[in-house]
């Protein structure tokens, strides 16, 4: 006989970054959660540089930042590139300077099956119903709204009902389509990945030795990321007209591309590359940049690479899955509490992911064409402050002097004022390497409102209810309640 239905207010598909953050965020608030993970964990997944909005932001506002910090996982100042015409590398640093320097300045580079457990734990104990080894089948829909899912447990089909699921079942999953829309790959980036690990790679010399190291080459560019003192993750974006050259026997494929880029086969020169375990495989990764055309409708929302993914470079991949994880748990705890219709709060969770992401999509284009034209603006703005500097540090100081705009927010508090310096610090380096410096992104206000968004996130973590009340992002769009976890009609 087949078993009743189970009720819930929210259903979350996947326990990802993604998964775990919107489960924990809306029990957070007081909903009655179920989240079904397929595998068991701890798993391997890829994406493991991440960036200081998420270790600080997110997983403040998760209640693991202190377990994320005491975890061991290497720190992260800040990105080493060899890329462009530059015969030398040049870092950019979280810090831009040490009068801005503060405690959220870095981020880690993860071992996921660590940070991503660490996250699931976390939403257990927040009260989530967490089951692993149930992989989501179905999702039930009439015409007016999505009202649950189908999945097996234990070898047994079973039904939930909710007023929301969430699908944050990542790249592969198969859901999405749900929602209506379209999943549309980025005819742009067309990039393949392979990637394995290794033990005993080189590092960079200190204080950048915990940096993610990106090199381009000409069959495209190595990403190399230190993941602990001697363990290494190492992969190649290869461009999809150098396919071929990841054809057929992997670990040599891989071989033979390290031996084409030389700063890579040097860091590489005594290590071994890792043959058991997790990491013994070498792996491919390929038709990972796409964007879904729909977000949402009513009753269910994507998030994170269900519903679009850029590229690795610059590690955005657990930011907008952790961003939007955030974003879709204020519109479900708003609509819940019934301070918002669900048009509205969707309305606002959409625009604001968008936003995000067009950030990160337009800045990524711009930067892989910089790559391939050596007189681009880029490389003219970097010889200008490398002429004058080391490294590229020199360069995010001077640049920083233009973020510090963010002193605007510095009307409130030290503490405010701090966590607004290292947002603007994380804007300064994203300006540092666009197109004349502070011209590119820093004319943007898409970048500005995102980075203000930013400061406000690390801002309602401080001071929770007490938190100034951020402006709407868009004309008669919502505000963020300063517990930073709802949607509010913005105060007049
Ligand atoms: P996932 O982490 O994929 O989690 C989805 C979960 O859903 C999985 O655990 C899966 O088992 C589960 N699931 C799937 N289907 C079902 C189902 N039917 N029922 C139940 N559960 C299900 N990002 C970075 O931030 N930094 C990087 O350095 C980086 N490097 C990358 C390199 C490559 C080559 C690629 C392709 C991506 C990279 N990314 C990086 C992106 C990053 O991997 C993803 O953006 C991130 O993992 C997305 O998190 P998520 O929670 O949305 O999905």
């Amino acid at each position: 006989m087949a078993s009743q239905p189970e009720e819930f207010d929210v259903i979350v598909v996947g326990g990802g970054p993604g998964g775990s953050t919107a489960a924990s965020l809306t029990a957070k608030a007081g909903a009655k959660v179920l989240l079904l993970e397929r595998e068991t964990f701890p798993r391997y997944q890829i994406g493991e540089s991440l960036l200081p909005s998420t270790v600080h932001g997110i997983c403040n506002l998760l209640g693991v930042g202190d377990e994320i910090a005491a975890a061991g996982f290497m720190k992260k100042q800040g990105g080493t590139f060899k890329w462009g015409t530059s015969p030398e590398p040049w870092t950019f640093a979280f810090a831009v300077s040490p009068r801005m320097a503060g405690p959220t300045s870095h981020a880690y580079q993860v071992e996921r099956r660590r940070f991503d457990q660490i996250l699931l734990e976390n939403t257990r104990r927040l009260g989530v119903d967490v089951r692993e080894n149930c992989a989501v089948t179905e999702v039930i829909a009439d015409d007016e709204r999505v009202r649950g899912v189908r999945f097996t447990q234990g070898g047994e089909s079973r039904t939930a009902h909710a007023r929301f699921v969430v699908d944050a079942s990542g790249n592969k999953g198969s859901l999405h389509g749900t929602v209506g829309g379209q999943r549309e790959y980025s005819p742009f980036f067309r990039n393949l990945a392979l990637f394995g690990y290794f033990e005993g790679g080189k590092r960079l010399p200190a204080p950048n030795s915990g940096n993610i190291l990106c090199v381009a080459f000409d069959a495209g560019w190595f990403w190399y990321i230190p993941l602990s003192d001697t363990l290494t993750s190492v992969g190649a974006v290869v461009r999809r007209e150098m396919a071929h050259k990841v054809q057929g026997d992997q670990e040599r494929a891989l071989h033979d591309l390290i031996a084409e880029c030389p700063l890579i086969a040097d860091y590489l020169s005594d290590a071994t590359r890792v043959t058991e375990g997790d990491y013994g495989q070498v792996r491919v990764r390929k038709d990972y940049s796409y964007c879904n055309t729909s977000f949402w409708r009513p009753g269910m929302c994507l998030v994170g690479d269900a519903a679009c993914f850029i590229d690795p470079v610059f590690s955005s991949g657990v930011h907008l899955a952790t961003y939007s994880a955030l974003l879709a748990a204020r519109s479900i705890n708003s609509v819940l509490a019934g301070a918002v219709n669900e048009e509205r709060a969707f309305t606002e969770f959409e625009q604001r992911y968008r936003r995000e992401y067009a950030v990160f999509h337009d800045f990524l284009v711009s930067f892989y064409d910089l790559h391939v034209d050596e007189n681009s603006y880029f490389w003219q703005a970097r010889k200008v402050t490398q002429s004058s500097a080391p490294d590229m540090q020199s360069f995010i100081e001077l640049v920083g002097g233009v973020a510090s705009g963010e002193d605007a927010l510095a009307g409130s508090t030290d503490l405010i004022r701090r966590q607004g310096a290292n947002t603007a610090e994380l804007g300064a380096a994203v300006n540092a390497i666009s197109p004349g410096g502070s011209g590119f992104l820093g004319r943007s206000s898409l970048v500005a409102d995102a980075m203000f968004e930013g400061s406000q996130i690390q801002a309602g973590v401080l001071f929770g209810e007490d938190a100034p009340q951020e402006p709407p992002l868009f004309e008669g769009g919502l505000a963020t309640a300063g517990n930073g976890l709802m949607w509010t009609e913005p105060k007049n």
